[in-house]
């Protein structure tokens, strides 16, 4: 068999090998059509089926009420920080943003030349060390939406309550996608890139509330518009069609995983590991988070110095314990742990830093 390390890469990351198993077995002759499925059109038959079961997986598994459609869309999460503003924000109305950390920052930047928009809440101040508490969030007259980031990638810290502020939140849920069940109702879009979670790189999925696109904006270039996407099923211009099989297969497998609540539990028992192990180091390993705001998805950790955390990277790959180096601009280890990483890989990790710990203490 195939060497596989245990991959924790923040994005794009590890698959369930399954998955990657059986996209390999039908790559080259796709069900008998004489081609693989990335060679024939985006209207023809066989692809329109594998299109249609992600669409209506997506919509399943994450639990998704009926007033809201789905849209796969180019571009990543980042073209979404764009689209939200450019659809959603009419004359007189603004954009409420929430800054907890690099991509809620990200969201701020490229809102910002297309409508007005303001910090709702800073987390600056306190080094992103948690999210914000719901009276700390101060919401100007004319808000059309808050926008926050359910997961910070980088910073390794999570949303835990859903703010009620009144008006509808929309969520960059790119690094904890369909991992946690959400409330719909506080919500008027949901979006996040695949390449964590749920595939690899090359698109967003879009959850929106349906009617709210009866007042989007329309005077955009067609790809940007929502009402498209949505009235086209995903199928305005050609897709990305080797993400969206491989997406399908990843949801079918979540599915039979036993679905949101099942992946749910198990991502705050894995993340529980790595954090006990940091917890009992009597500050050997730190974490710069708040406790209850963790991440369930990005462990972020600090040891004493920046020669230890070198010797502890170079070592922990030299056991197959890989990409566990922190973001460049924040430095330190961060440990991804999506949910497709095998718990057997976090048993190895913690192993590692127990005994690295007891040899390097
Ligand atoms: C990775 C990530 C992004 C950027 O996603 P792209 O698909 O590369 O555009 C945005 N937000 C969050 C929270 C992320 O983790």
């Amino acid at each position: 068999m195939t060497k596989r390390v245990h991959n924790f890469c923040a994005g794009p990351c590890t698959l369930p090998l399954s998955v990657l198993e059986e996209v390999r077995d039908e790559f080259v002759n796709y069900r008998d059509e004489g081609m693989s499925l990335i060679e024939m059109s985006h209207r023809a038959k066989a692809y329109d089926q594998v299109h249609q079961e992600a669409m209506g997986l997506a919509l399943e598994v994450f639990e998704v009420p009926d007033d809201f459609g789905v849209m796969f869309i180019q571009g990543g999460a980042t073209l979404q920080f764009a689209m939200v503003p450019l659809n959603l924000l009419r004359t007189g109305q603004s954009g409420g943003y929430v800054n907890s950390g690099a991509w809620g920052k990200g969201a701020i930047t490229d809102a910002t030349p297309h409508g007005d928009i303001y910090v709702a809440w800073d987390g600056a101040d306190i080094n992103f060390a948690r999210m914000p508490q719901v009276d700390e969030i101060n919401i100007e007259p004319n808000t059309r939406y808050l926008h926050v980031t359910s997961n910070e990638t980088i910073g390794g810290v999570r949303m835990v309550d859903w703010p009620d502020v009144g008006v509808p939140l929309i969520a960059d849920m790119s690094s904890d996608y369909m991992s946690r069940a959400i409330p719909w109702d506080k919500f008027d879009l949901v979006y996040g890139g695949v390449q964590k979670n749920l595939g690899p790189a090359g698109m967003a999925i879009v959850f929106i509330r349906k009617s709210i696109l009866d007042d989007s904006n329309k005077d955009l270039a067609r790809y940007l518009r929502y009402d498209i996407h949505l009235d086209k099923d995903s199928l305005f211009n050609t897709p990305p069609v080797f993400t969206i099989y491989l997406v399908g297969k990843v949801l079918k497998w979540m599915k039979a995983k036993g679905g949101l609540s099942v992946i749910e539990k198990e991502a705050a028992d894995k993340a529980a590991m790595v954090y006990g192990v940091i917890d009992k180091s009597d500050g050997y390993y730190s974490s710069p988070i708040e406790p209850e705001y963790r991440s369930h998805m990005n462990v972020v950790f600090r040891l004493s110095s920046e020669e230890l955390e070198k010797k502890f990277l170079a070592e922990a790959e030299q056991a197959d314990l890989v990409n566990l180096k922190g973001h460049r601009s924040v430095g330190g280890c961060r440990a991804s742990i999506y949910n497709a990483l095998p718990v057997e890989s976090v048993k190895a990790l913690v192993d590692f830093m127990t005994e690295f710990r007891d040899a390097n203490g």
